[in-house]
């Protein structure tokens, strides 16, 4: 016997991530209440996650679980907001309980580590789609927006973009890696990392910040358009992994980390002022200089012009 909506949310999703005490009403009533801090600003994002388009049915459910928080958080992350709540609207095609407890896991899990509190939802029939909503909190005069960079401004990324993509690309047979490495990359698709901590580091360093979720060329093509700005990267900086240079010898592995999406990585900009402080940062997301804004709008790699309206990045409605 299939579970009622009402058992679902109950067995599922009533506790799931970590308890606040600034939540004194979560799941269960008709709308959460919460009690945000005095004198910071809340940061808002919503991102869905449709089957067939962001992830593929044999996905594991947990990974599923994980990405659809995960991307939200990378947008706190790129903020500089620290998270706090989020709600879950979720869209089944059918109710299978496996399937579920492992999504609800991967969530769950993602969510106690950062400390955060499922605290509402919605749950609907249909093509299976997972719609995340999560609330932080910013300081308003520290919040990392894209629109603050300047010329003479340097860019940096955190972690190696291009590894999503790979992964991806393996996981469907558009590229084939030794064993070893094909895990390496297909687990930064699988399994990204909000840079969360990063990003409160970044707090009055960086000029301007976005999140690569569309690859990093298209990015930081965003990043000028909001600053009136261009830029001007080096591919021979581009911190590319070594499982990924291993797959893509030579100029290849650079295009992917242009052009790839889903790295969830933070690419930021600093006055020169800053770059101290942020080339001290080190760990996993350790930020690497690529470049550097100019006054001329366009993004260059070499000097050469990445071609598009979106740059090179992934876009719904457009040609891909
Ligand atoms: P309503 O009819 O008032 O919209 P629902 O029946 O949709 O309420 O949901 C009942 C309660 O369960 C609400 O508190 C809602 O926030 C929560 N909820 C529903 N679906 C989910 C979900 N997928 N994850 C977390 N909470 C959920
Ligand atoms: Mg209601």
């Amino acid at each position: 016997v299939a579970l009622g909506e009402f058992q679902l949310i109950d067995r599922f999703f009533r506790d799931l991530g970590a308890r606040r005490d600034d939540v004194p009403l979560g799941v269960g009533d008709d709308a959460a209440l919460v009690r945000p801090p005095s004198g910071q600003s809340l940061a808002i994002a919503v991102d869905t996650l449709v089957e067939g388009v962001h992830f593929l049915p044999d996905d594991p459910p947990d990974s599923i679980g994980h990405r659809a928080l995960a991307v939200n958080l990378s947008d706190l992350a790129a903020m500089g907001a620290e998270p706090a709540w989020f709600l879950l609207a979720l869209t089944l095609a059918t109710v299978d309980e496996p399937w579920l407890q492992r999504f609800a896991a991967g969530m769950g899990g993602l969510a106690k580590a950062h400390g955060v509190a499922l605290i509402g939802g919605d749950t609907t029939s249909g093509r299976l789609t997972v719609s995340v909503t999560v609330v932080g909190f910013v300081p308003q005069a520290l919040a990392l927006r894209r629109d603050g960079a300047r010329p003479g401004d340097a860019i940096y990324v955190s972690g190696t973009p291009g590894d999503a993509a790979a992964g991806l690309a393996l996981r469907q047979g558009r590229l084939t890696a030794p064993p070893a490495g094909a895990d390496r990359l297909l687990a930064r698709f699988l399994w990204p990392t909000p840079r969360l901590e990063l990003g409160l580091r970044l707090r009055g360093l960086a000029s301007a910040c976005i999140d690569v979720s569309d690859g990093l060329g298209g990015d930081l093509g965003k990043l000028c358009r909001a600053s009136g700005v261009g830029a001007e990267i080096d591919s021979a900086r581009l911190p590319l992994s070594d499982a990924l240079r291993e797959l893509l010898p030579g100029p290849r592995a650079a295009a992917f980390a242009l052009r790839g999406g889903d790295d969830y990585e933070l690419l930021f900009t600093a006055p020169p002022a800053a770059c101290a402080a942020v080339e001290s940062i080190d760990g996993a997301a350790a930020p690497r200089r690529i470049g550097t804004i100019v006054a001329t709008p366009g993004v260059r790699c070499d000097g050469v012009a990445l071609q598009g309206d979106s740059g090179h990045g992934f876009d719904h409605f457009g040609a891909g």
